[in-house]
């Protein structure tokens, strides 16, 4: 899971535009954050370990500058959670300079770098060895690229991207002109916005609110838009140039957006195919109120992921809510679903208290978007019970059980043995057992998606949606 964004002006500098775009989507991945930015097909980039802030500190950067640039936050999916690995990734086109920078992930992709090293492509995040296989599949693309004897950019991209299958948001900087694609399944979210004399491409569309610019479109799947300068005063203009075709192995060809991006991972008050994202979950939590009510003392979130599904079940059954009993503090950090394992303890007892004058004696629901690891479900079951001497703890999840690993752009294949529902067969009971909760509930896949599609937007149906972590239909062949 990462974050992009791409910005070009007409002149003026984007180094703060960008800075300001990481930020605003900081919450996709903290690992690293890299910045490339230029002017006449010179670029400077920064990169290093941490978020937005840590890396460009408090005023940004105001040794870099130029009127086009790309940002990439990034949460580690293939290769490893290295400096090295950090992006925008660089290569060379037909000798100048070309920037990648990518959200989601190749599948299968071994063969295509191993076919890269062959013509002498040196990876700069690892070898590919028989047994190990430590290149990040961004640098991949952008090694395709790089080795492509296709005339212009756009057919490289074009020629690169039908040779290789996976899911992918992307935003290409070549001869100051801005790339966005798109896998034609629209697994991940990428829009476009204007304003300001800025035009941009961003993994997010909140972004563009932050930005205080217009949300124009999203770049649709399977498509190809560039972003090119015009003659001030005229804005930067962005139009579609091309296609991408489906991977040769695809065999359903339809729109499949990320049912964990509505559930988790977007902003809510992003939109992503046309639906805000907040009415998707509260819609979520309606949907999990009318499967599995449940008439407790009290009824609330696990802050803040289970604010909007929380809200909404409360919403559903008339439910006396508290929206602060559990208290989460903003200071200890990002999210700890993308923090490194290790860290994830400590992090939550900084990060979550209780109130307990508003949990002792009751009993209690507590509503959650989802449960990966049950780190953080475990933690909450256990302080409303010790410090906030709550009687009983039932859990309520607004998605399905969590049992099968993402390949597809969330790092849940590498902790395979960790997904509690997959450790615990499905068996709901036993997860109860071992978070320590008194009942606990699903939403189920159909009821989820349904929410998804109560909510106006796109046209999409029950069989629109990639859903590989509830169900193990992996819709694009992962082996
Ligand atoms: Fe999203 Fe789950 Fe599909 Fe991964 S497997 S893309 S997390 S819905
Ligand atoms: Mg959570």
């Amino acid at each position: 899971m990462c974050g992009i964004a791409g910005i070009l002006s007409n002149g003026n500098d984007v180094v703060q535009d960008l800075i300001l775009a990481g930020r605003a989507q900081n919450h996709r991945g903290k690992e690293s954050a890299g910045l490339v930015v230029g002017c006449g097909g010179l670029y400077q980039e920064q990169k290093g370990m941490g978020t937005v802030e840590q890396v460009f500190g408090r005023n940004g950067a105001h040794y870099l500058s130029g009127d086009v640039g790309l940002v990439h936050v990034r949460y580690s999916t293939a290769g490893g959670s290295l400096l090295c690995a950090a992006q925008p990734t660089e290569g060379t086109f037909q000798g100048k300079q070309f920037w990648l920078a990518h959200n989601g992930s190749l599948v299968r992709w071994e063969k295509c770098a191993r076919e890269c090293q062959r013509q002498g492509y040196q990876f700069t995040t690892g070898a590919l060895t028989d047994r190990v296989a430590s290149i990040s599949d961004s640098e991949v693309i952008v090694a395709l690229i790089s080795l492509s004897s296709r005339t212009t950019f756009l057919e490289a991209i074009q020629d690169v991207l039908s040779r290789v299958e996976g899911t992918y948001s992307l935003v290409l900087l070549y001869d100051d002109v801005l790339y966005g694609v798109r896998d034609a399944t629209g697994n991940r979210p990428l829009v476009i916005g204007r304003g300001r004399g800025i035009t941009g491409i961003f993994s997010e569309s909140a972004t563009c609110t932050v930005l205080n610019i217009q949300r124009e479109d999203e770049v649709k799947a399977g498509t190809v838009v560039e972003v090119r300068k015009a003659t001030y005063p005229e804005q930067c203009h962005w139009r579609v140039v091309g296609s991408v075709p489906f991977s040769a192995s695809d065999t359903e060809k339809m729109t499949k957006p990320c049912l964990f991006e509505f559930i988790y991972f977007l902003r809510p008050d992003t939109k992503f195919h046309e639906r805000r994202v907040q009415l998707v979950r509260e819609e979520m939590g309606a949907e999990l109120w009318r499967e599995h009510p449940f008439k407790a003392d009290l009824t609330i979130p696990v802050p803040d992921s289970g604010n909007a599904a929380a809200r909404g079940y409360a919403q559903a059954g008339s439910l006396l809510f508290h929206p602060n009993a559990l208290f989460r503090f903003h200071y200890s950090g990002g999210r700890t679903f993308i923090e490194l394992h290790d860290k994830r303890d400590l992090g939550l007892r900084i990060k979550l208290t209780v109130i307990p004058e508003l949990t002792e004696g009751k009993s209690i629901v507590v509503v959650d978007d989802s449960v990966v690891r049950a780190t953080a479900l475990k933690r909450v079951a256990y302080i409303l019970r010790t410090e906030g001497r709550a009687r009983e703890v039932h859990g309520r999840i607004a998605s399905p059980p969590y049992a099968h690993p993402c390949f597809y752009g969330i790092d849940t294949y590498r902790i395979a043995g960790e997904l509690v529902a997959e450790r615990q067969r499905g068996d709901i009971a036993a997860i109860a057992k071992e978070i320590g909760l008194d009942s606990l509930e699903y939403l189920s896949l159909n009821g989820c998606k349904r929410s998804v599609l109560r909510v106006q937007g796109d046209r999409l149906s029950l069989d629109n949606f990639c859903d590989a972590c509830f169900s193990g239909n992996y819709h694009i062949p992962v082996k």
